[in-house]
This record gives structure tokens, C-alpha cells and sequence, in this order.
């Protein structure tokens, strides 16, 4: 008998019919001979508006609390889609995060998961049931309740899957799979069958929302395939795995075009250039658990230089207070807060073996009137920051430009592997 592990985002079960649906698939699964694991997600948009009734009570509402109250989101999708397995004559049982020995460290709204002990669901497996595990929730060692962070059902489900050691990991959402790029502002976007964990994991990190980076980070660490696809229609969606002998002798250089509008550019003006300031900044910034991402530091003009990096717009609220202490110990001349940019990314593993990607990235930009304001770049992905409002056409560019257009029939044979 083989094990998988079944993950249901929000829109897959918003409500009572589309929950009914779900339950059917599982049932089915399950019917097929192999163990089922499900983790599930808040219905719908349960876990914003949670969030906004804790805006609604408290300015800050406390961490602790927070989580409490955010779990509750997963814990009522997974009872109710019990109670439709059951209905289905498929034996099934719900359990939260911590009655799951889903541990974590102590840091709210934002936990890690440090172990999974997963007896109860063992359990539930060798006595031929369905278990249904709420998803983005754990307990700490402190023994409080506490959540993975935003999409962290996700996580829940990859690393119950490598915890079982499941054959694979079925992450249903809204979209049929992973694409060359979000198909609501690049329309010839294509569906890609397959990526690596890497080419995942960069997409992720660069703002991709199919799937939360930590699962990536699970799943490569721990060797589980993924596969992404579509509650509605249920058609194959996209896979990643490792890519032993998976890949193709001729691939596109480049995968897909990733952006994201979810961070802030900060500055730290006229900072007098000499040793340890960096160290002194973002240690602060890291000590108040603050997620720095892109990090420029510009040629030193007269002793003094400025420090620019990013970080998501959520952060900046906690890091300006920090950026202001730092600047007054150092004797910087201010602070400079820009949330009007966005993040472009180019991903590919076929960019490791293939030069002039970047040349040609910035000067498709360039042809398209796009100043570029930060650089970053690892081996398979290269990220701008520019404008906002040059989103659209940047985007658009660049799908074109890399042949990834739907009706294109670029295909950029590698370089022989050394
Ligand atoms: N319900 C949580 C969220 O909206 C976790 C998840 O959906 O994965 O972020
Ligand atoms: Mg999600």
C-alpha cells in the first residue's frame, strides 16, 4: 500500500459544496487501496478576516493570541471535511497540529517546525482511516499553540509527508500547476510540467505564492515529490522532484518570470563608510526577527556611503524604529522608506551553463524604458527591483523576450554538461 499526502488550500474547500467535492476525491483515493493523509487550509478567506477582527480589537494584538486565534481557521475545515469523509462511508478523523506532535520553536505567528512525532496519525493509517490534519499550525516547546506563518499549510503537508515518509505530496489549490508566470498579467503564460526543487525553491523565494518556500525547503531537504494541481479540474498540474535523470536533453534556459510586490526598499543615507555598521544594522534587523532579502551598499563618496536593502512591506513598520537607532549610533544622515517597487525574477537552472542571461535581461529592460535600482542574482535566478509601475511592461518583456510565450517555439538547446 502506498502513502500520500493530500493538501486542500482555502479556495478548494470555501465552502459546504466544494467541501463535499474534496471529500469525494479523498474517498476515491482512499477507495484506490492507498492510505490518505489530508491537510487541509482555513475556508476561503477565513484566516484574513480572523486577522482583520484582531485589528478590529487591538492595534498589536499579542503573538500568542494571535495564534490561538488563527488556528481555529484550520481546525474547522478539517472537522468539517470529517464529517463529509464519514458521510461518504470513508472512515476518517480530524486532528489539530499539536494533537499531531507537530512541534515548533517559540516564535509566534511565524514558527518553525523543529519536529513531528505523527503517532496519532500512524495510528489512524493502520486502522484504515482517513486522518485529516488542520494544516499551518503546531505546538511549541513551550507548549503554546503556534502557526507557521502565511501558506504554511503547506509546510504542514510536506513535512507530514516526509515525517511518513509518504510516496508523494498533493498540494490542490485553485490553479491548475506552477506557470512561466502569473497568468493574470502575462496571459501567454504556459503551465510547466515539471521543475526542480531548486528552480522551486528560488521561485518561491522570489515571490512565487503557488507554494509556501518552506515546503520547498522541506521537500528538497527531505526528497518528496510534489505535485501541484488543480481542485476544479482536477487535471495533472506540475511536478517537483530532485532532477535525477528527469530533465531533458533541450530545455528553455529559462523556466519562468517571477514578481512580486510584497516588499519595501529601506535606506539607511550617508553612512559614514567604516567597519561594522553593516554588522550593527542587520544584526538589529535580525534580532527583531525582521526578513532581510536584496542588500545593496553603494561606492563610498567622500567616507560616506548608503545602505539599500528590501525586506516585505509587512517588516517595515519594526524596522523603522531600528533603522532609526542604528542611524543616530552611527551617525547616518536618514532614513529613506520606498514601498512603490517591485521584484522581477528570471529563474532557470539552464542559466548555470548558459552566459549573457543577465546581459540580456537588463537590456530588454533597457529597450523598455525600465531603470533598474537593485541587482541580485544566484546561480539560476537574477532579480531586478524597479518601479511599480514599470511592473507590467517588465513582465511582459521578459516572458517575450526568453521565448516563454505560449505560442512560442523558442527552445534554447544547453550547452553540452560538463
Ligand atoms: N490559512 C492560512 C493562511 O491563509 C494557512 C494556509 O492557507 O496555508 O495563510
Ligand atoms: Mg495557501
Amino acid at each position: 500500500m502506498g502513502l500520500v499526502v493530500q493538501k486542500f488550500g482555502g479556495t478548494s474547500v470555501a465552502d459546504p459544496d466544494r467541501m463535499r467535492r474534496v471529500a469525494r476525491h479523498v474517498a476515491d483515493t482512499r477507495a484506490g487501496g492507498d492510505g490518505v493523509v489530508v491537510v487541509v487550509s482555513a475556508m476561503g478567506k477565513a484566516t484574513d478576516n480572523l486577522l482583520g477582527l484582531a485589528r478590529q480589537v487591538s492595534a498589536n494584538p499579542s503573538g500568542r493570541e494571535l495564534d490561538m486565534l488563527l488556528t481555529t481557521g484550520e481546525r474547522i475545515s478539517s472537522a468539517l471535511l470529517c464529517m463529509a469523509l464519514l458521510d461518504l462511508g470513508c472512515d476518517a478523523v480530524s486532528f489539530t497540529g499539536s494533537q499531531v506532535g507537530i512541534i515548533t520553536d517559540t516564535s509566534h505567528t511565524k514558527a518553525k517546525i523543529l519536529e513531528i512525532k505523527g503517532d496519532r496519525v500512524r495510528e489512524a493509517i493502520a486502522q484504515g482511516k482517513v486522518a485529516v490534519v488542520a494544516g499551518f499550525q503546531g505546538v511549541s516547546t513551550a507548549k503554546e499553540v503556534t502557526t507557521l506563518g502565511r501558506g504554511g499549510s503547506d509546510t504542514t503537508a510536506v513535512a507530514l509527508a516526509a515525517a511518513l515518509r509518504a510516496d508523494s505530496c498533493e498540494i490542490y489549490t485553485d490553479v491548475t500547476g506552477v506557470f512561466s508566470a502569473d497568468p493574470r498579467m502575462v496571459p501567454r503564460a504556459r503551465k510547466l510540467p515539471w521543475l526542480s526543487f531548486d528552480e522551486m525553491l528560488e521561485m518561491a523565494g522570489a515571490g512565487s505564492k503557488v507554494l509556501a518556500l518552506r515546503s520547498v525547503e522541506f521537500a528538497r531537504n527531505h526528497g518528496v515529490p510534489i505535485h501541484v494541481r488543480s481542485s476544479f479540474t482536477w487535471e495533472p498540474g506540475t511536478w517537483v522532484s530532485g532532477d535525477e535523470g528527469r530533465r531533458a536533453m533541450e530545455e528553455p534556459i529559462i523556466s519562468g518570470v517571477v514578481h512580486d510586490v510584497g516588499e519595501s526598499k529601506m535606506t539607511l543615507l550617508g553612512v559614514p563608510d567604516r567597519p561594522g555598521v553593516s554588522a550593527l544594522l542587520f544584526e538589529s534587523l535580525a534580532h527583531a526577527n525582521v526578513n532581510v532579502d536584496m542588500i545593496v551598499q553603494n561606492t563610498s563618496v567622500d567616507g560616506t556611503t548608503d545602505i539599500s536593502f528590501t525586506l516585505p512591506a509587512g517588516d517595515v513598520a519594526v524596522a523603522q524604529p531600528i533603522l532609526e537607532r542604528v542611524g543616530a549610533e552611527v551617525g547616518a544622515k536618514g532614513v529613506d522608506t520606498d514601498a512603490q517597487i517591485a521584484k522581477l525574477s528570471l529563474v532557470g537552472a539552464g542559466m548555470k551553463t548558459s552566459p549573457g542571461v543577465a546581459a540580456r535581461m537588463f537590456r530588454v529592460l533597457a529597450d523598455h524604458g525600465v531603470n533598474i535600482e537593485m541587482i541580485s542574482t544566484s546561480t539560476i535566478r537574477i532579480s531586478v527591483v524597479v518601479e511599480r509601475s514599470m511592473l507590467d511592461t517588465a513582465i511582459v518583456a521578459l516572458h517575450a523576450a526568453f521565448g516563454l510565450d505560449a505560442d512560442s517555439d523558442y527552445s534554447a538547446p544547453l550547452p553540452e554538461r560538463t
